[in-house]
């Protein structure tokens, strides 16, 4: 099963990796991380098919996505 990481703190709650994934399977949280924004939470994991669109449009970094034994985060510092 593939596993989704988002990072809470880069988060900015911009909900377009909510919007984006097509198993509709991300939402936003209640959680309010340290810059003063809700941030995502994946609501599904099993249902996740390890598109990594989450991680494509996530404009801040804060979704890796690890699929078949490879670990993806897109453009990392
Ligand atoms: S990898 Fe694909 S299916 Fe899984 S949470 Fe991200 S967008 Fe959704
Ligand atoms: S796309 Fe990135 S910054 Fe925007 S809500 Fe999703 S995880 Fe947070």
């Amino acid at each position: 099963m593939p596993g989704v990481k988002i990072n809470k703190t880069y988060c900015k709650g911009c909900e377009l990796c909510v919007r984006a994934c097509p198993m509709q399977i991300l939402e936003m949280s209640k959680e309010i991380n340290l810059k003063g924004y809700l941030v995502a939470q994946l609501a599904e994991p099993t249902k996740c098919i390890g598109c990594r669109i989450c991680a494509i449009v996530c404009p801040d970094v804060a979704i890796e996505v690890h699929t078949h034994g490879t670990g993806y985060a897109l453009f990392e510092y």
